[in-house]
């Protein structure tokens, strides 16, 4: 089979099948790549990376038993806990990232599910972020129809709840909650109206067709998520995970470039395990179709590249930072205007550099 994805008949399908995005994982990485790439020019400024800056709000102690992670109360990864944090110090670091250049504030919070007395806390707490002219973005763990509602009537533009992995491999990494649990969530918070963040993990002993029975299942929701987080694995010291075999940087990079053709219009964000990548490997997944990082000290409890490495690759690959608003169709080419990204603190002239230089 061809596996040729990049006509404008194949876009916003939903009804994917196995056999497809496998042979998607299967080309020549030339040929994916580039018809990754071709996907992502036909929606996306390829030069424009939205950034977002992760606060964990509520630290540890967490009663489900995901094998990968930290926070769970069931390992002891000696991770400091950390309460609800009071409202003073959550706005304190979106104002920060606002500062930074960050366009989304998203915060995490290491429950099951939102207690009844935690709740309005939360809300507030989405109310200001808000009223501070950023998006927001929470992880709550499971969400009720009452509690998706209420947090889209406070303004919460995004919910981020991961399928982590396929439904088949989901009962070797989690206990404690389904898949079908994960779907239901999602399901309530698009009936609430708000954007979905959605993706998974990979790298944690999942097979192959694993990997494509997770991007199945996300690009055959009734709607894409907005948000698509592709996440490398973190092994930390003390979770079940911390000596699963190391996952083949290519096929990282493979599973981006499939999510990308997938689900075409929805942002792609190179997440946790960024850290160990190197630039040559972070450059290869912008380029798979990547188009949104976390950008800021930690990615909930794990290390992000620091800020300063982060601008210097920026630099490098001549990317910007896109600024909430002012995503553009690729027709338009970012050096032929003037858009208020170039106020960031962040902003990298490079396309104007060239252009002058070009044109001179
Ligand atoms: S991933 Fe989330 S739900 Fe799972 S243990 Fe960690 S904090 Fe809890």
């Amino acid at each position: 089979m061809s596996a040729d994805y990049t006509s404008a008949t194949q876009q916003q399908r939903h009804d994917w099948t196995r056999t497809e995005i496998r042979a998607l994982f299967e080309l020549p990485f030339m040929d994916l790549m580039f018809q990754a790439q071709s996907v992502h020019r036909q929606h996306f400024d390829p030069n424009l990376v939205q950034m977002s800056t992760l606060l964990s709000i509520k630290t540890g102690a967490c009663p489900e038993d995901c094998k990968y992670c930290p926070q769970s109360g069931h390992y002891n990864t000696g991770l400091e806990k950390e309460k609800l944090l009071a409202l003073e110090k959550v706005l304190e670091q979106a104002q920060l990232a606002k500062t930074n250049g960050a366009s989304r504030f998203c915060m995490g919070a290491a429950w099951k599910n939102p207690s009844a007395r935690d709740f309005p806390h939360v809300l507030e707490i989405v109310r200001q972020v808000r009223a501070l002219g950023m998006e927001t973005c929470m992880t709550l763990g499971a969400l009720d129809q009452e509690q998706s509602d209420a947090l889209a009537e406070a303004g919460l533009d995004y919910y981020n709840h991961n399928l982590d992995t396929s439904p088949e491999f989901y009962s070797s990494i989690i206990t404690t909650r389904s898949f079908q649990d994960r779907l239901d969530t999602l399901e309530r918070v698009r009936q609430a109206g708000m954007k979905v963040c959605a993706g998974g993990i990979v790298g944690m002993g999942e097979s192959a067709e694993d990997r494509v029975g997770l991007l199945q299942e996300l690009a055959n929701m009734p709607e894409h998520p907005d948000s698509v987080p592709i996440n490398m694995l973190v092994k930390v010291k003390g979770t079940p995970l911390q000596d699963v075999e190391n996952l083949d940087p290519f096929e990282f990079i493979r599973t981006i470039a499939v999510t990308r053709i997938v689900m075409p219009r929805s942002y792609v964000r190179l997440s946790a395990g960024r850290q160990s990548m190197n630039e040559q490997m972070q450059a290869l997944c912008f380029l798979a179709g990547a188009n949104s990082i976390f950008y800021g000290e930690k990615l909930l409890t794990t290390p992000l590249p620091e800020e300063s490495a982060d601008l210097a690759l920026f630099a490098k690959l001549g990317l910007n930072p896109e600024q909430l608003h002012t995503r553009e169709p690729a027709a338009l080419k970012p050096h032929l205007q003037k858009t208020p990204r170039e106020q960031s603190p962040l902003f990298y002239p490079v396309q104007q550099k060239l252009l002058t230089e070009t044109l001179n």
